[in-house]
């Protein structure tokens, strides 16, 4: 096995690192304080080809791989997350969907400007009374004369109401299918369709600088044209897509772990107590050499999956694995990372307190850690 990177993901490893350390990690705390979206950092970002880096270099990509992609999230996500998710909704929710199941002319019209970084997107899944059961989608949509006529709700969705969000593609009930389920079809709605309502933005725990925020949807007509591949193909198609999303999440949960790391690291050898650096205690050592050995398994873990990913192999397994792990490695780590910071861990001016605020949301987002232990038992054949 051969676990070297390649020249061009070495390169963006580096040139996402820099960035995450001269321009987001001294902002960090203040988009935390203040919930402003940091348009001008997502911008630059789109503008380092950061915001298209899966895609082909023909509609705007950078025409990176998948594991690539999933290091630079590590490395965004690594100097602060709430910009790492506002780079992973957009890529693996917003646009990946455009490029697996688009058609040309959607394409040029809707995957180019996002792959460039001129826009955002958003997916809508989650609704009021369908989350985990994302099966259980509500909205719906029919077809007159032409039309798709939408009327619902999504709930807590990501980058739906940017300056620069371009729209949402949501799942909707389009009809009953022979066995009498339901039919659901991915339909894209450009922002400022009318009866697209958008709703006020929540207040989070963290992630305050990512834009979340409830959509309605009241007789918001779009014309026929505008679901993604086939009709009916929605549920399958929002499995694929988190899938890979899952990996991204793993990275991102990856990249906060190495960022509690980095700063109990440092801490632990600036700080003295019985006349030296606590980190000369073996109980300090430990808790920094355990949180050292589980961020390199779930980084592991992730690479696995993104490979399996590129193989075109299976994977479901591996990403579900991944962000289960990941998310619960980068939840020991934002523990231990307070812990040896002591009672100036609780204090909002280091990051660690932030971090621990940060890091419940990777075990619920993009599937609950429940639903990736669900997913892990189905495929053991329970
Ligand atoms: C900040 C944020 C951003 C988000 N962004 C997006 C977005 O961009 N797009 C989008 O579509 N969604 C988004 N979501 C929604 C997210 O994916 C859901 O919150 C998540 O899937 C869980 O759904 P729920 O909140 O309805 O919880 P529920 O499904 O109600 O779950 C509640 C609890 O019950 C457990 N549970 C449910 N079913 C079972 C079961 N069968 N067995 C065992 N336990 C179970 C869950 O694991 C959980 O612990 C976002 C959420 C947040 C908080």
């Amino acid at each position: 096995m051969d676990f070297t990177l390649n020249e061009e993901q070495k390169a963006i490893r580096e040139t996402c690192r820099d960035f995450a350390e001269q321009e987001i990690k001294p902002i960090a705390e203040a988009l935390d304080a203040t919930g402003q979206f940091p348009y001008e950092l997502i911008r630059k970002m789109g503008e380092l080809g950061l915001l298209g880096l899966p895609f082909p270099e023909e509609y705007g990509g950078a025409g990176a791989d998948f594991l690539a992609y999933c290091i630079a999230i590590e490395e965004i996500s690594r100097g602060d997350v709430a910009v790492g998710i506002t780079m992973e909704a957009h890529t693996s929710l917003g646009a990946t969907p455009f490029n697996l199941f688009g058609s040309e002319e959607q394409k040029r019209r809707y995957l180019e400007p996002l792959a460039r970084g001129e826009q955002l997107w958003a997916f809508g899944l989650t609704e009021p009374e369908a989350g985990s059961d994302s099966g259980g989608t509500q909205t719906h949509a029919t077809l007159q004369d032409g039309y798709w006529h939408i009327d619902g709700t999504k709930s807590f969705i990501t980058n739906s109401a940017t300056e620069m969000t371009g729209g949402v593609t949501i799942t909707a009930v389009t009809g009953k299918r022979a066995d009498g389920r339901k039919e659901i079809t991915n339909i894209i709605v450009p922002k400022g369709t009318p009866g697209y309502g958008i709703g006020t933005a929540y207040k989070k725990m963290a992630w305050k600088a990512s834009d979340t925020r409830p959509l309605s949807f009241e007789d918001c007509v779009v014309p026929v044209g505008n679901i993604l591949g086939q009709r009916g193909d929605g549920f399958k198609q929002f499995m694929q897509i988190l899938d890979a999303g899952r990996v991204a999440i793993a990275a991102l949960s990856v990249g906060l772990a190495q960022a509690c790391l980095d700063e109990a690291l440092k801490y632990a050898k600036e700080r003295y107590q019985f006349g030296q650096p606590i980190s000369q205690f073996q109980a300090v050592q430990f808790k920094l050499a355990d949180m050292d050995t589980e961020i390199e398994l779930a980084r592991l873990m992730y690479y696995k999956a993104a490979w399996l990913h590129m193989q075109g192999k299976p994977y479901t397994r591996e990403a579900s694995m991944a962000k289960l792990f990941a998310s619960e490695t980068a939840k020991r780590a934002a523990d231990q990372a307070v812990q040896i910071h002591g009672g100036y861990g609780f204090m909002d001016e280091f990051p660690v307190s932030r971090y621990w605020r940060s890091v419940k949301i990777n075990e619920i987002g993009e599937g609950t850690s429940e639903v990736q232990r669900m997913v892990i038992a189905k495929l053991l054949g329970c």
